[in-house]
């Protein structure tokens, strides 16, 4: 039986407050969202296009990047024809191209802004990867672009469609082991010479901005607070060649306004990937935390400490990312990540450096 669009809409809505993000449709989907990827790089290739195969209400329709061989193996590889193949100087063109309702800015952080923008100019909604960008005022000209446009703005912050970090943070606010007293959350790997990400200009700093950024994700998420204070350090090695312009370790913590207090770690020389929420009755850990797969988690609670294993998810995370902006595209929802979520980080970042910097606690201000 056919059901109307306002069921189907509803239907949607409702799948998403019951199960959250990831969970199938209720009602199956209207029609399916079009993205571009723009980009093809390790993270677009590897695991974002591949994961559309998985997807309930997104599909790729179109490739953009700056190489041809690119364009010609992964278009073919894709079945996207030539004339949804852009190089980065005709990416406007995708104005004209109505099978495009998304793009996807899976580019060097410093390029996040110029093309979000763009595509939200051309009409487009739009998911960008982490860091949002690199600074507060690109996340807000981003916002203001998108809102402009009357788009969507999503930030591809994929550990929100990831079960083990979805309970997580369900255990974690609903006071599983007591209130929450205080978070450590770590993330790191070695970084490799001569890459992007270690040269200012394309990242915009150095481990923070790549993947400390996941701590400090996370304990927002965890606690479902802003954080009101940092104190930093930053302990780079200035003679490593590797970190001339990026910084490799940096430490914070972060104040909360119930009291909660989150020691992060980040770095660019050593393996780190985990969190631990201690509340006064005992722990929740997630170790790994953020990995493509392969989350652990096991909880400790008045003195027992035992696994928690969930049963296969139906849909990966970066499946659930994909199909939760089309989602919202379809119901004119929300995103759960939308930009302000990337802004709230890049606020921190900015106090996180200043802290470092002046060696000083600072204000986090909204
Ligand atoms: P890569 O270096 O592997 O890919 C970046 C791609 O951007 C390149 O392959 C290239 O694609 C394009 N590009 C355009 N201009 C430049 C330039 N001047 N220098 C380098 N590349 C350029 O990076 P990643 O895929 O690892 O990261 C891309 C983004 O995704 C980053 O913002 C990163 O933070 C994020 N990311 C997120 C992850 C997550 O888990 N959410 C994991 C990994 C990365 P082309 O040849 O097609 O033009």
């Amino acid at each position: 039986m056919a059901h109307s669009r306002r069921e189907l809409i509803g239907g949607i809505g409702l799948g998403l407050a019951l199960a959250g993000a990831g969970a199938p449709a209720a009602f199956g989907a209207t029609r399916r969202i079009g993205y571009a990827v723009v980009g093809l790089g390790s993270y677009a290739t590897r695991q974002i296009m591949p994961n559309f195969a998985g997807c309930e209400t997104a599909r790729l329709v179109a490739l953009v990047s700056g190489t041809p061989a690119k364009l010609d193996q992964y278009g073919a590889q894709y079945n996207i024809p030539k004339t949804h193949r852009y190089s980065y100087a005709d990416f406007d063109r995708i104005r004209d191209n109505p099978d495009i309702d998304a793009v996807y800015i899976i580019l060097p952080n410093s390029m996040h802004a110029e093309y979000s923008i763009r595509a939200a100019q051309a009409g487009k909604h739009v998911m960008c990867e982490k860091p949002m960008a690199v600074s507060v005022a690109e996340c807000q000209a981003m916002i203001a672009a998108s809102r402009k446009a009357g788009k969507k703005l999503m930030i591809g912050y994929r550990s929100r469609f990831e079960q083990y970090n979805r309970l997580a943070i369900d255990l974690a606010r609903s006071g599983h082991v007591g209130p929450t007293r205080l978070i450590t959350a770590e993330h790191g790997f070695p970084a490799q010479p001569g890459i992007w990400r270690l040269d200012r200009p394309m990242s915009g700093g150095g481990s923070l901005m790549d993947i400390g950024i996941y701590s400090l994700n996370a304990a927002r998420y965890l606690t479902g607070e802003e954080p009101v204070e940092v104190s930093a350090v930053d302990s780079t090695d200035r003679n490593d060649p590797r970190f001339k312009t990026v910084e490799d370790r940096i430490t914070f913590m972060l104040r909360f306004p119930s009291g909660i207090v989150a020691n992060c770690v980040s770095s660019y020389s050593s393996s780190h990937n985990g969190y631990r929420v201690i509340g006064t009755q005992g722990y929740i850990d997630m170790e790994p935390a953020t990995p493509y797969q392969g989350q652990s988690m096991s909880i400790r609670k008045d003195g027992v400490t035992a696994p928690r294993v969930l049963p296969a998810a139906p849909k990966t995370q970066f499946a659930g990312q994909l199909d939760h902006l089309a989602e919202c595209i379809l119901a004119d929802t929300t995103p759960i990540v939308a930009g302000e979520e990337g802004l709230a980080d890049m606020r921190a970042i900015e106090a996180i450096y200043r802290s470092a910097a002046e060696r000083r606690a600072v204000a986090i201000r909204a």
